[in-house]
């Protein structure tokens, strides 16, 4: 793929365009739209996309490759795409959901499509719509079927409409209300909509055929009745659009030119064209209407894309609310230490086509850790800690002295500059740096030991990272036989970036951090939510990994506080050399208590099924 949204989408776009198919269009109809053009932002022949989530949950991966095509089609083909929240139904919509939805379609850096306010040249507003807006327009879309003799008052049984339906092979059956007279049928539709049935009690169809080899054509109800307080529309309105039937009709409105969707909807799309059709014939809207495509929907190994599976994570307390940083939602994925740049490679990478499949876990981190690499700051830190002591330290450099030692912020980026810390006799040390007796092949900190030939062996040397070579010569420990002390000393003048650094040659270079200035931290070390690699198949509580989080009390280096703090409430991720990318923890308030910070991912790939 050339790194650029589905060639398959694009070149339904590119025809359009060379054939000039939405090139005579005229504006009005949705909200906004008479600001942009007398913006002149939008040129009335461009293209317009649309991502159109139901307010009813978190946005997740699945959703963040859904924003990256439209959005990014839209701005490579100079159109603009819209962000509409699907809220037709009434029950299950809240407004939480709205705000979070903006947050990260905005954090994703796609909040750039302003318009001027009518009236107010210079000032913005943001480009959002919703569905529930078009509610006058789809009821009068609906009266207007009825009329046309286009659709009908169902007073069928919810069981025998369901019965009557027939299945892949059995066409269905009339309704007997099928037949009634339009005015009959616009009367009854009054009716509903004054509040004079009962939930459930009639539905509008659209007359189509009931012996459609597609069930979504056998006259697929458009209204329903709902007596429900909507969170826009408040108690207006006691019947309620079809998704079906509103999806079409808010591209349309919205002059939409390409709709793109999920394969699931791919059955759908006779009726999307139907019901267009007839709005069309009957001036409702201008011709040409939107049509809608299909793209594979993105699977993940390791990963839940299902609103409803993930609240279920968060209801039966699986996971710590739909931030977790081990959620697969946009906002758990921020948290982890995902950036945009890396989703969208991510995205860029799976591709888009016409058929399923499953990208595989190690892809998602693949785009982190390559996007990470080159930007991210670099610091020491340790996680497991175990104290050294550099037993010749006082001797050679009196006591108390600290030494200066300085490394680059990123190794990838000069000008980013220096970043300052001291040694001193007392450092922190990773605990697996260290082995009384070294396994085979082990090249770490190591003391005087008897050989597995019996024969006496010596210490090992290391170098500690942007300091000195050090020697190993023993360890201390505690009544219960732990190790609470490595012993080792100084070799002198083989300080990094001196002379006689490379004096001394070691196979191994190790982290530390100053025991003096080394700053606390709690490090939360995440590993995929699921051991399975694909979930959702059985019961959740089966498919968990049990070790998808364990905390470490450990320490890092001095000096990070200060970039910390200058970042604020949007932490970016760095890297603890050695030990992979991490971020603070946005939920916890910097300079209150301890500092957390989140592993997004180890330096390499390490998953053991
Ligand atoms: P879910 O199945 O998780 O509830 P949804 O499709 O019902 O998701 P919507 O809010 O309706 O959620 O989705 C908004 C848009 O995101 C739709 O156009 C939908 O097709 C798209 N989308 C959802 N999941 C994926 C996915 N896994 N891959 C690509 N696009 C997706
Ligand atoms: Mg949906
Ligand atoms: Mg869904």
């Amino acid at each position: 793929d050339s790194g650029k949204p589905g060639n398959f989408l694009r070149n339904v776009i590119e025809q359009d365009l060379e054939k000039g198919t939405y090139a005579q269009r005229r504006w009005g109809g949705s909200p906004g739209d008479a600001a942009h053009h007398a913006a002149g932002i939008i040129d009335p022949a461009a293209i317009r996309t649309r991502f159109p989530p139901e307010p009813n949950g978190y946005l997740h991966l699945g959703h963040a490759k859904s924003i990256w095509i439209n959005f990014s089609l839209a701005k490579e083909y100079g159109g603009v795409c819209h962000l509409r929240f699907d809220d037709t139904n009434p029950e299950k919509e809240e407004r939480e959901y709205v705000e979070s939805i903006r947050e990260m379609v905005q954090w994703l850096g796609y909040s750039t499509e302003f318009a001027d306010v009518p009236g107010a040249p210079g000032q913005t507003q943001p480009h959002v719509y919703y569905a529930s807006d078009y509610f006058d327009f789809m009821y009068r879309a609906a009266e207007y079927l009825i009329e046309s003799g286009n659709a009908y008052v169902d007073e069928q049984t919810p069981e025998q409409m369901r019965a009557n339906r027939g299945d892949f092979n059995t066409p269905g059956k009339d309704s007997p209300f099928r037949s009634r007279s339009p005015a009959e049928n616009l009367a009854r539709l009054r009716e509903m909509r004054a509040g004079k049935l009962a939930d459930g009690a009639a539905v509008v169809r659209a007359r189509i055929d009931m012996a459609s080899p597609n069930i979504n054509m056998r006259d697929p109800a458009i209204y329903r009745i709902k007596h429900a307080a909507h969170h826009n529309t408040g108690d207006k309105w006691c019947i309620y659009p079809m998704y079906t039937f509103a999806h079409p009709i808010e591209d349309a409105l919205e002059q939409i030119t390409h709709s793109f969707c999920t394969l699931e909807f791919e059955d759908q799309r006779p009726f999307y064209d139907w019901l267009l059709q007839k709005l069309c014939e009957g001036g409702l809207l201008q011709a040409p209407p939107p049509r809608q495509y299909e793209f594979a929907r993105l699977n993940v190994t390791h990963v839940i894309t299902s609103k409803r599976r993930l609240r279920q994570l968060v209801e039966e307390g699986h996971v710590d609310g739909w931030d977790d940083p081990r959620m697969p939602t946009i906002a758990g994925l921020r948290r982890r230490g995902y950036t945009p740049d890396a989703l969208k490679l991510f995205c860029e990478r799976s591709g888009v086509s016409k058929s399923g499949g499953w990208i595989d876990y190690s892809a998602l981190e693949g785009a982190l850790r390559d996007t990470l690499d080159p930007v991210a700051p670099r610091a020491l830190a340790v996680l497991a800690p175990l104290k050294l002591e550099l037993t010749n330290w006082d001797a050679l450099f009196g006591a108390g002295h600290l030494e200066p030692c300085h490394a680059p912020r990123n190794p990838h980026d000069e000008t980013a500059g220096q970043r300052q810390f001291t040694l001193g006799r007392e450092i922190w040390i990773e605990a697996e740096d260290f082995m009384e007796v070294p396994a085979k092949g082990y090249r770490r900190l190591y003391p005087p030991h008897v050989g597995g030939d019996g024969q006496p062996k010596e210490g090992n040397k290391v170098r500690l990272k942007y300091g000195y070579v050090i020697h190993c010569t023993g360890c201390e420990k505690d009544a219960n036989g732990q190790i609470t002390k490595v012993l080792a000393e100084v070799i002198p003048d083989t300080k990094s970036g001196t002379p006689g650094a490379d004096s001394v040659k070691v196979k191994g270079v190790i982290g530390w951090v100053g025991v003096h200035d080394a700053t606390p931290a709690e490090i939360r070390l995440y590993e995929r939510l699921f051991k399975v690699e694909h979930p959702g198949e059985a019961e959740l509580a089966e498919e968990l990994n049990p070790d998808s989080l364990s905390i470490a009390q450990g320490y890092v280096e001095a000096g990070l506080l200060d970039m910390l703090q200058a970042q604020g409430d949007a932490p970016a991720p760095l890297q603890f050399e050695r030990l992979g990318y991490f971020v603070r923890d946005r939920k916890m308030p910097i300079g209150a208590g301890t500092l957390v910070f989140n592993r997004a991912c180890t330096l390499k790939d390490g998953w053991k099924a």
